[in-house]
């Protein structure tokens, strides 16, 4: 996996030996960036900001994956240009972040994030309303500029703060990253603790990046997470939609999951769920989870659609029945109308943490309601089930449900999974003999 690093590295070495200086730089012919590697519109943004008189390189996330390799998921750039300037360098540029401004250049479907350097935050700044601090630590505002060597010490990790200069092909380590990446290393720069209460975040883009590349976390990184795990609370609910999809649905959901439990991070993140879990591991909840996060895992690496409302629904299912049982139980309501209920509590208590958007609540709504549905079949009922827009989500969760619960429901998901492979004309004897077991069944 770090065949690329390794390979570079071997030739790097000499060159940190000689050079005691801020950052390790390598030449075009030991490493392996290549421009052909490199989004055409993220060149085209460098080439014109250089044009114009800025510095710019391409950092962070997409050096590390090329570096490693592997094919990065966006480009994004650093420059002395503040946002305002680099608006007015691009027509098809927008202003966007209150907390941390940022230009995107928009082409297509492709966005090309351009930041200024950040620097070091004074009082002064604060005065002005550019930089804010909660009283946790937490930065509210980040927007104070400052130079390239800033701006490294204040990104995440390592491995993140490189640099890409266009102009002469080198790369710059500003931080110790090429040595951290050839060790498999994820090391937070600065002081770990501190780091985490400026942006809690940060601890679910540890977790992230250890699930996703493979890699150890190192002591003192991963050490603070347990106990500050709690700060994500203070997170908008929107950010934390954002980063729960990046976790879950990047291709390594599975094993990002199991270190989210390490960590205690998953039960800020989903309290609902975390409340089921069992000393065994061994629950139906807990079952479900594991089965759709691997059926993503593998939807996503055979490049096949996913969809976040599946997930979701699959993810609250249980903690939804439970919820229900416990209503009925406790005050005689009908299930059904527990069941409503229910779902109601389950996505009013998580929303607050996490906003999931209206149009993904409303699909899994309709997945929840056609599982209590997908059992009454006679008459014209199925025939209605099958044209419902979810039925084929809400039949792949009922299958989920059937290989976790055996027993009847092994029998309903096979029922469903012939009805709807079949014939009109079979579809309707189906039916009837529904009615005629059913007879039967009454009479006995
Ligand atoms: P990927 O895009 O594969 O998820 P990435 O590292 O590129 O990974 P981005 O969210 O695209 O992640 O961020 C780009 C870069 O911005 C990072 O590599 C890092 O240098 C910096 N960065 C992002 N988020 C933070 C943060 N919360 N704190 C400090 N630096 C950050
Ligand atoms: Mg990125």
């Amino acid at each position: 996996m770090f065949k690329h690093v390794s390979r570079f590295c071997r030739k790097m070495f000499h060159i940190e030996e000689q050079k005691k200086s801020r950052y390790i730089s390598i030449s075009r012919n030991e490493h392996n960036i290549s421009r052909k590697d490199i989004s055409e519109n993220a060149l085209k943004v460098l080439y014109r900001l250089n044009k114009q008189g800025y510095e710019a390189y391409l950092v962070g996330g997409c050096i590390r994956d090329l570096l490693l390799g592997k094919t990065p998921k966006d480009f994004d750039i650093a420059t002395n240009a503040t946002p305002e300037q680099v608006q007015k360098t691009f027509r098809n540029c927008r202003l966007v972040g209150k907390r941390f401004r940022l230009a995107h250049i928009m082409f297509g479907k492709e966005i090309i994030e351009v930041a200024t350097f950040r620097g070091e935050h004074s009082n002064q700044d604060e005065q002005n309303n550019i930089a804010k601090r909660s009283q946790s630590g937490m930065l509210l505002r980040d927007n104070v500029y400052g130079t390239i060597e800033q701006d490294a010490v204040r990104r995440d990790f390592t491995m993140n703060a490189f640099y890409y200069s266009i102009k002469d092909f080198t790369l710059r380590d500003y931080c110790g990253g090429l040595k951290d990446l050839q060790n498999g290393i994820i090391r937070l720069i600065g002081d770990p603790k501190v780091r985490y209460r400026e942006d809690p975040v940060r601890m679910l883009r540890t977790i992230r990046f250890a699930a996703k590349l493979d890699m150890q976390i190192e002591p003192t990184t991963a050490e603070p997470i347990k106990h500050l795990a709690p700060l994500l609370k203070n997170i908008p609910s929107a950010r934390l939609f954002d980063e729960s999809l990046k976790l879950l649905q990047s291709g390594n959901g599975y094993n990002t999951y199991l270190l989210l439990r390490k960590y205690h991070l998953f039960e800020q993140l989903f309290p609902v769920i975390e409340r089921l879990f069992t000393q065994n591991n061994n629950s139906y909840l807990e079952k479900m989870i594991e089965q759709v996060l691997k059926n993503t895992d593998y939807r996503i690496t055979n490049k096949q659609r996913v969809n976040p409302a599946f997930l979701f629904a699959a993810f609250f299912w249980y903690p939804i029945i439970e919820q229900a049982q416990l209503t009925c139980v406790e005050s005689g309501l009908l299930f059904h109308d527990a069941f409503s209920m229910a779902i109601n509590d389950v996505l009013s208590e998580q929303c607050r943490i996490i906003a999931i958007p209206k149009r993904l609540t409303t699909i899994m709504g309709d997945i929840w309601r056609l599982q209590l549905r997908m059992k009454k079949r006679e008459g014209k009922r199925a025939f209605a089930i099958l044209e419902h827009p979810k039925f084929r989500a809400a039949y792949d969760l009922l299958e989920m449900r059937a290989s976790i619960e055996k027993g009847e429901l092994l029998a309903l998901a096979k029922w469903w999974d012939e009805f709807q492979h079949t014939s009109v004309e079979k579809r309707i004897a189906m039916v009837k003999q529904l009615s005629k077991t059913n007879k039967r069944r009454a009479k006995h």
